[in-house]
């Protein structure tokens, strides 16, 4: 129902949770949050009001430490408003997060395969599959470049990126404190898609119906991934940070730059800019509008 994405240098519990506040009028039924922070991947989710969601999170507190984050405000498709059934939704490694809008209609196929090949699947959502294919389409690629899974100590180094180039430039960046590149939408030319990125591409590329997905790695702090399928999603670009969302007025208070995303594109936010590419991996010019109006 309400999505909002969040990569930059404010705790991004409280940009996400304020997001979701904004959100509220659209109606929904549960609520959740991710944060990546000190190598860690939190997530908390509750059905029922925001409140109840905030009454467990404790604001203001280290609960949820980190600069990089993601919301969610569901309105139930598959399986009921349940504490369980709320987003984010994570796969069987605990590292990977998903929040989705929408209805992925050939879940059930998905799903079964997923069973077949060992995955443990704990909701009843079309959602969850989304993470599960993530876990698959990681450990493939980190397979391909003889690397094996990282530990979270070695989370903010980004050097678990999937290309020896890649890597490079995320080790780079990371020492410079920032993503690496010249401003938004384009900073990271010259890198090539982050392998989270090229993960979530390669999943959408299954998945049918209607979706706005926002993702996030434990081990890659430095992104927050979206993709759109059918539904909406905007970019929103501030000065060393970006947000991603189901609707402008979700980041409206940080920043009134946007960048519009296309049908089948998926988006890399980073501190500096974004990235967008469609679903065949072809890099996208987004077009860039200001948004006037007051929210
Ligand atoms: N189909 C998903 C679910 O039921 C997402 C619903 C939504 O758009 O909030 O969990």
């Amino acid at each position: 129902c309400g999505i909002i994405g969040y990569v930059g240098a404010q705790p991004a519990l409280e940009v996400v949770l304020s997001g979701l506040r904004r959100l509220e009028y659209r109606g929904y039924d549960s609520a959740g949050v991710a944060v990546v922070g000190a190598g860690v991947l939190r997530t908390e989710r509750r059905a029922g009001r925001l409140a109840n969601l905030e009454k467990v999170l404790d604001e203001g507190s280290d609960a949820m430490p980190g600069t990089t984050g993601m919301g969610h405000t569901r309105w139930a498709t598959h399986g009921g408003p349940t504490d369980v059934n709320a987003h984010p939704h994570t796969d069987c490694t605990g590292m990977v997060a998903v929040i989705h809008n929408g209805i992925i209609e050939n879940f059930a196929e998905l799903r079964a395969e997923l069973e077949n090949s060992g995955h443990e699947l704990t909701s009843e959502t079309d959602t969850e599959v989304v993470a599960h294919l993530l876990e698959i389409e990681i450990a493939r690629s980190r397979a391909a470049s003889g690397e094996t899974a990282s530990t979270a100590s070695t989370a903010s180094t980004g050097s678990t990126a999937g290309t020896a180039t890649t890597a490079a430039a995320a080790v780079a960046a990371a020492a410079a404190g920032t993503a690496g590149g010249s401003g938004a939408a384009g900073g990271a030319a010259g890198a090539g898609p982050h392998p989270l990125t090229e993960a979530l591409r390669a999943v959408c590329r299954r998945l049918q119906g209607a979706f706005t997905l926002v993702v996030l790695h434990q081990d890659h702090p430095e992104v927050v991934v979206g993709a759109r399928r059918n539904s909406p999603l905007v970019v929103g670009l501030g000065a060393g940070e970006a947000f991603l969302a189901s609707d402008v007025s979700a980041f409206i208070a940080h920043t009134r730059e946007a960048l519009e995303i296309g049908q089948d594109q998926v988006v890399e936010a980073r501190r500096d800019g974004v990235t967008v590419y469609d679903f065949a991996g072809t890099p996208i010019e987004g077009r860039r509008y200001h948004v006037d109006w007051d929210a």
